[in-house]
């Protein structure tokens, strides 16, 4: 079962405010470099997409309403969510705050038929939380993925085995997993519009056109998704970014931001009883290299410590000294601040307290981490709180294949 929240954001956001609700709405900054993180489908409808320029959103869907974000609530509703998820099955894969994996396997003796349970997991979130959810039912997670997503809004659809080539057979080939807009292109060159046309091709010709990479979408294509639901899949990377409202040349001024991520970056390492080898530096310059939004280059600077860390103040102080020696050489639009190399605390037991400073560090973090959860993110840091909360919106957890 794939299980997504319907434009989870802006249905958070909607709940909230009842003036918000049957309203075009639109999570994301509205100045002129925002971006739409998330559109409500009153929004939908005018073509406002997540990801768009919020100029060109305004401009396809002038009575669009702009909603700052609130990213502690939306972690706080997602933590809820997950609770709801793990009553059905034991073995949930979040791919994402709002969207998971959950593996029905040998539930049903207990539990009912996979339809029946994916009905009572969609009443118990609407009950519990007031929020729509969408549910994919398929034997693979492939074809369950793109069941939930034609679900959409608020549905459930169950492809049995049976009707999976049928159910498949009629979407273009991009729906299959790892088919981006590039190899859409391709194999629309080759006669390849449709997954149905994948389906009736012979695998000798697609080997000998696309060699394996052929052969493995021709097998999604057939919905053979050989992928496990992966409960226990760790994240690999943490990582905090932002756009700032106009380019920075300063390097003095970048510091404080520095430290925020690295605050923020830090707390979400202690939450996962974590700690991070390596800390990476990265900006876009302001210089335009390109067309489109990819037209920025991109660089990233990388150092790893003598011993892992859950500290923000080394974190910040790593990244700082990445600024200092080998930082950016002109004005930069975006920075960020992320932390790879993750290992569990049990791992760095011996040691942990090996002096006084990082004793009373850890002290100080636990504090904090008290603090933030009571009073929310804003309540600790060095910037006004209107830039504290522009920081907090480009969370992200990378996991392995995202
Ligand atoms: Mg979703």
């Amino acid at each position: 079962m794939h299980a997504d929240m319907d434009a989870f954001y802006a249905s958070v956001e909607q709940r909230e405010d009842p003036a918000l609700r049957g309203q075009p709405i639109a999570v994301g900054g509205s100045g002129p470099r925002g971006v739409v993180t998330a559109a409500s489908y009153e929004a939908r409808q005018y073509g406002v997409r997540s990801a768009m320029p919020s100029i060109e959103a305004k401009r396809r869907c002038p009575p669009l309403i702009f909603v700052r974000g609130n990213m502690a609530l939306y972690k706080r509703e997602s933590e809820k969510i997950f609770t709801i998820f793990q009553d059905f099955s034991p073995s949930v894969e979040r791919v994402s705050l709002d969207e998971a994996f959950i593996d029905l396997t040998g539930t049903s003796r207990l539990l009912g038929s996979p339809s029946t349970i994916g009905q009572r997991l969609r009443e118990r979130i609407r009950d519990e939380l007031s929020l729509p959810v969408s549910v994919g039912i398929a034997p693979v997670k492939m074809v369950a993925k793109i069941a939930s997503g034609s679900a959409k809004p608020d549905g459930l659809l169950e492809i049995s085995a049976q009707n999976v080539k049928t159910f498949l057979s009629p979407l273009p080939v991009g729906r299959i997993w790892g088919v981006g807009p590039v190899a859409q292109a391709r194999l629309a060159d080759l006669g390849f519009h449709l997954i149905g046309d994948l389906i009736e091709a012979d695998d000798a010709s697609l080997e000998g056109a696309l060699g394996d990479w052929g052969l493995e979408i021709a097998r999604l294509a057939r919905g053979e998704d050989f992928r496990e639901v992966e409960p226990y899949r760790d994240a690999v990377s943490y990582s905090e970014e932002h756009t700032f409202a106009s380019d920075i040349s300063d390097r003095l001024a970048l510091e404080p931001f520095i430290r925020e991520h690295a605050e923020s970056v830090a707390r979400r390492l202690r939450r996962s009883g974590v700690r991070a080898r390596t800390v990476v530096l990265k900006w876009k310059s302001a210089r335009r290299t390109g067309p489109g939004a990819r037209g920025y280059p991109v660089f990233t600077r990388r150092l790893t410590l003598p011993k892992p860390t859950d500290d923000g103040k080394t974190i910040a102080q790593t990244a700082i000294r990445l600024l200092k020696e080998n930082g950016p050489q002109g004005a930069i639009r975006l920075l960020g601040v992320g932390c790879t190399g993750l290992c569990h605390d049990a791992e760095d037991q011996l040691g942990l307290f090996d002096s006084q400073e990082t004793e009373r560090r850890s002290i100080l973090n636990k504090t904090v981490d008290q603090i933030t959860q009571r009073f929310g993110k804003a309540a600790i840091g060095e910037l006004p709180t209107q830039q504290r909360e522009q920081v907090g919106l480009s969370t992200q957890v990378k996991r392995g294949d995202d």
